[in-house]
């Protein structure tokens, strides 16, 4: 039973993808060892060491906000800061979470009215206080896709990754929406991360088509040093991991993270396409991943509401729409025509 028809107020809207669905069936058939030593889990991590191309350590959160959280404190003693963009989701949408797991680590803020960091931005904050009453730059994190739906491109990382190796700061990636980046670059997921210096990564799973589920892979093995006890405490090592690791397997081993990801990808460019020469609705930012922002009057956004759609204002006040894997192009085409007629 489904309770409303097709909505893309956000990718967790959806449900769990045939792939992901079958793995969690076949790690149901009868038992296996708890808390992660399990078969499941050692292949889900094979899965990621072999698909990244490297000997990286992995661990399986519940959520972002664990992943994110627990791996900046990995990175950080509670005097050091970590830099992020205003928009960043740590900053914004994970209620100091970051700031609690790391004993208080402060994030500092950049502005950014587009959404990403820049290297210029980045070097001033993270020099503008040398002095023992300012908490000490340690971390950058960098959201990729971003929370505006745009993708760093591959150089832009090397030169964040730049002025971190030159200031001594680790580079953690949020990658919540990590497949619609790849996707959308064409890159391989390594070229994006260790190989353009990053150092932490939170791949995310829920939003790609799991029931829940994120890795936090790890490309400096030194900095995964008792990550698993900080796991554990957190409450975040599942005692039945072969359910959270299954999945990836089902994901990873035949490309469906990045199939889905580009199907969420391309049904956000349908509606941008569709809606583009609509007058009074205007894209926000460029549509490079699997969200699309368009700023509207008041009084279109509350007409749209009132024939049911449901989406998020908070960012900048646009209105988001956040595309899945199991996104219906009717659906998707459903909506520009009410865009087209409301704002006719
Ligand atoms: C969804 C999301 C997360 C993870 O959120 P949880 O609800 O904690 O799983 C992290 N970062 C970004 C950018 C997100 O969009």
């Amino acid at each position: 039973m489904t309770d409303l028809p097709q909505q893309f107020a956000s990718d967790n809207y959806s449900g769990i993808c045939p792939e992901a669905w079958a793995a969690m069936a076949d790690a149901n058939r009868g038992s296996a060892p708890a808390y992660g030593d399990d078969g499941w889990t050692t292949r889900a991590a094979d899965a990621f060491r072999s698909l990244f191309e490297t000997d990286c350590e992995v661990f399986f959160a519940f959520n972002g906000t664990a992943a994110n959280a627990l791996a900046l404190a990995s990175l950080c003693q509670s005097y050091h800061s970590v830099i992020c963009a205003s928009s960043a989701h740590v900053e914004t949408d994970e209620c100091g979470a970051p700031e609690f797991f790391s004993n208080g680590s402060k994030l500092l803020i950049a502005e950014t009215t587009d959404g990403k960091l820049n290297p210029q931005t980045l070097r001033a904050l993270a020099l503008s206080r040398s002095d023992i009453h300012f908490p000490k730059p340690r971390a950058v994190t960098i959201t990729q896709s971003t929370e505006t739906g745009q993708v760093y491109s591959v150089e832009e990382v090397k030169a964040i990754s730049a002025v971190c190796r030159e200031l001594g700061l680790r580079l953690h990636m949020d990658g919540a929406r990590f497949a619609n980046a790849v996707a959308s670059l064409g890159c391989k997921p390594a070229d994006i991360t260790w190989k353009a210096g990053v150092d932490v990564l939170c791949f995310g799973g829920t939003k790609n088509g799991m029931a829940v589920g994120e890795a936090i892979l790890f490309f400096d093995r030194a900095l995964a040093q008792d990550f698993d006890y900080r796991c554990k405490q957190a409450g975040q090592l599942a005692s039945k991991m072969r359910f959270l690791t299954a999945p990836w397997v089902g994901m990873l081993e035949n490309g469906a993270w990045l199939n889905n990801a580009a199907h969420g990808n391309a049904a956000a460019q349908r509606l941008a396409s569709q809606i583009a020469d609509i007058p009074g609705v205007e894209l926000m930012f460029p549509v490079q991943a699997n969200g699309v922002f368009l700023s509207a009057s008041d009084e279109i956004l509350g007409k749209l509401r009132e024939r049911g759609w449901r989406f998020y204002t908070f960012i900048g006040g646009s209105a988001r729409f956040m595309f899945a894997w199991d996104a219906d192009l009717s659906r998707v085409d459903a909506l520009a025509a009410d865009l087209r007629e409301l704002a006719g």
